[in-house]
């Protein structure tokens, strides 16, 4: 196979241009092409009155070392890299040993998958419940009834990413190919086909729900166990090797592999990690808001006449302002045509963040806007003083929305200018339980709400309309990644305890579901190769 990259054709072109641009390119004849396969399709909207869709190809050809050889300085006609993953070993039979996955969101839910599929048997245990259940325990809490610390949009079957946009792509290097493992589990699992192709793909909540639970009866197929409702309370630790957990069921786990993928949200497990001398370091995150204007307004700003049209579908955006004082703003986790969700795990605390259907089309956009904060600047002094910065900052936004899990909000043009928003405008809150009109500049520290107040007509000059007077700022946004790192080696074990494996998004490995399930598969054949080399010494 041949890999041709960069072939543009317009938006509205016909199937057979595609074949025609790969003859184009090659200068070869039809009968020489034996088949054309799209590996890639993105799109160059930058000029909206003429949106390229540009190709990744794969081709088969009568004479491969021809063309290469025409082509050897052409960048972009190289060999197919192999892209199927390959197992790093196999348990062998009779082992008795099995690992353990804390947690079963993207990180561990791969990490399980992996070593199950390589007979390694991985008992999985997750503090929240099963996904169906967990569903109407989220839905619920939305619908005003109370929240459940053990099961909602954090914690539960899937982890943090199942009431999401589950936008599947990620700026990880990844070499090895892992990130194609994880789509093609996905779709095995029930994803939409063309995940594997278009450059952004996602695919909603509400598939994910299915896709999860299948993987989870693959696992289990395999001789994995899953046990929900399960919480792991303490870490035994003997002379730096991890020897059990102690679960909230009251039993004791023996084990000496255990994969911690338990996410950014888990703060009573960092302090008990913390507690028992895991290493662990303050990190950078961020803070800010949820911002919503029109979805309408994106697309016009973004593809003009092309607005609407089927391949582009919902038009997202991405934006970053450095400002006068050092910080930076940016947009995070945008999602089209989405709803903005309540994503606390904690009672007193209001937590913002997003969430969409796989069709986008609900009436409007939604981002988190949000400032990066630094532990030497903005919370010094302890490894788990981001935590409680988060805390403050969510037990304020709790009190400043009326005590009762509605979220304060306010309006960009209020915002912008200082006072307090009474009235709605056009943007109507997709948030529920709902939202409290408020001045939000009391919930985050004021190099917080002036950065935000720099960023968002900057952001303006980008998409035209985005400082509208009436789109509409909903908070706080405090769980963009993790406060703390769970340091690892390069075995993958943590720095201090070894069979504790750090991974995933909470450890400070991964930010997003894509990202999360590499690092899950990463770890997962570090833990194999550990037990493998340990049965051969036994
Ligand atoms: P998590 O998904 O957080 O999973 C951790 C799991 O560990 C949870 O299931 C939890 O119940 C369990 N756990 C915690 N503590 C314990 C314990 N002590 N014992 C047992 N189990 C424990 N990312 C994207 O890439 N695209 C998106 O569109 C997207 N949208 C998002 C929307 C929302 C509303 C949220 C909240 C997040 C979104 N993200 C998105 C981020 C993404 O979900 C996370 O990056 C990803 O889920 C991290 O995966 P993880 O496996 O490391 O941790």
């Amino acid at each position: 196979m041949l890999r041709l990259t960069d072939i543009k054709l317009p938006l509205n072109h016909q199937d057979a241009d595609l074949t025609q641009a790969v003859l184009s390119k090659l200068a070869c004849s039809a009968q020489h092409l034996k088949q054309v396969s799209v590996f890639k399709r993105g799109f160059d909207a930058r000029n909206k009155h003429d949106i390229q869709l540009i190709y990744t190809l794969d081709i088969e050809v009568d004479d491969h070392e021809t063309l290469l050889a025409q082509f050897a300085n052409d960048p972009h006609v190289r060999i197919s890299p192999d892209t199927r993953y390959k197992f790093v070993g196999q348990a062998p039979k009779g082992l008795t040993q099995r690992p353990v996955v804390i947690g079963l969101g993207p990180c561990g839910l791969f990490a399980g998958l992996l070593l199950a599929q390589m007979g390694f048997k991985p008992i999985i245990l997750d503090r929240g419940k099963e996904v169906r259940e967990r569903t109407k325990d989220t839905f619920g809490f939305w619908r005003k009834k109370p929240l459940n610390p053990e099961s909602n949009v954090q914690f539960g079957e899937g982890g943090a990413g199942t009431f999401s946009d589950g936008k599947l792509y990620s700026q990880v290097k990844d070499r090895k190919h892992y990130g194609r493992k994880v789509l093609t589990e996905f779709v095995d699992a029930g994803a939409p086909d063309e995940i594997m192709y278009v450059s952004k793909p996602h695919i909603g909540t509400f598939k994910l729900v299915a896709m999860v639970e299948r993987m989870r009866a693959q696992i289990t197929a395999l001789g994995g166990e899953v046990r929900f409702s399960t919480r792991v309370d303490d870490v035994h630790i003997e002379n730096g090797q991890l020897i059990g957990l102690s679960l909230s069921t009251g039993e004791r786990l023996d084990c000496q592999h255990a994969v911690l993928a338990v996410g950014h949200s888990a703060r009573d497990t960092f302090k008990m990690l913390y507690d028992r001398n895991v290493y662990i370091e303050a990190k950078p995150f961020s803070v800010g808001f949820r911002i919503e204007h029109e979805q309408s307004m994106i697309d016009e700003c973004r593809f003009g006449p092309s607005a609407g049209h089927p391949i582009l579908g919902a038009a997202d955006y991405k934006l970053v302002h450095h400002c006068k004082s050092g910080r930076a703003v940016y947009s995070f986790c945008m999602c089209p045509g989405g709803t903005v969700v309540a994503a606390a795990s904690e009672e007193g605390r209001v937590v913002t963040n997003g969430m969409s259907q796989y069709s986008r089309h609900e009436r409007n956009a939604n981002s988190a806007i949000v400032v990066g904060i630094e532990p030497e600047k903005d919370f010094p002094g302890h490894p788990l003083a981001g935590i409680e910065l988060q805390r403050k900052l969510e037990e304020q936004a709790y009190a400043l929305g009326g005590s009762n899990y509605d979220a304060p909000a306010q309006l960009i043009g209020d915002f912008l200018n200082g006072k307090p928003s009474s009235e709605l405008g056009d943007v109507k809150p997709s948030y529920t339980p709902g939202v409290k009109l408020t001045d939000l500049s009391e919930v985050l520290p004021d190099y917080a709400i002036s950065a935000i107040r720099e960023a968002i007509p900057a952001f303006d000059k980008q998409i035209k309309g985005f400082a509208k007077a009436d789109g509409l700022l909903t908070g706080v946004e405090t769980r963009t990644s993790s406060p703390i790192s769970i340091k690892r080696g390069a075995d993958y074990q943590s720095v201090n305890v070894q069979g504790l494996y750090p991974a995933g998004e909470g450890a400070g490995y991964a930010g997003g579901i894509l990202s999360a399930g590499i690092d899950g598969i990463k770890v997962a054949e570090a833990v194999a190769l550990s037990m493998l080399e340990n049965s051969e010494l036994d």
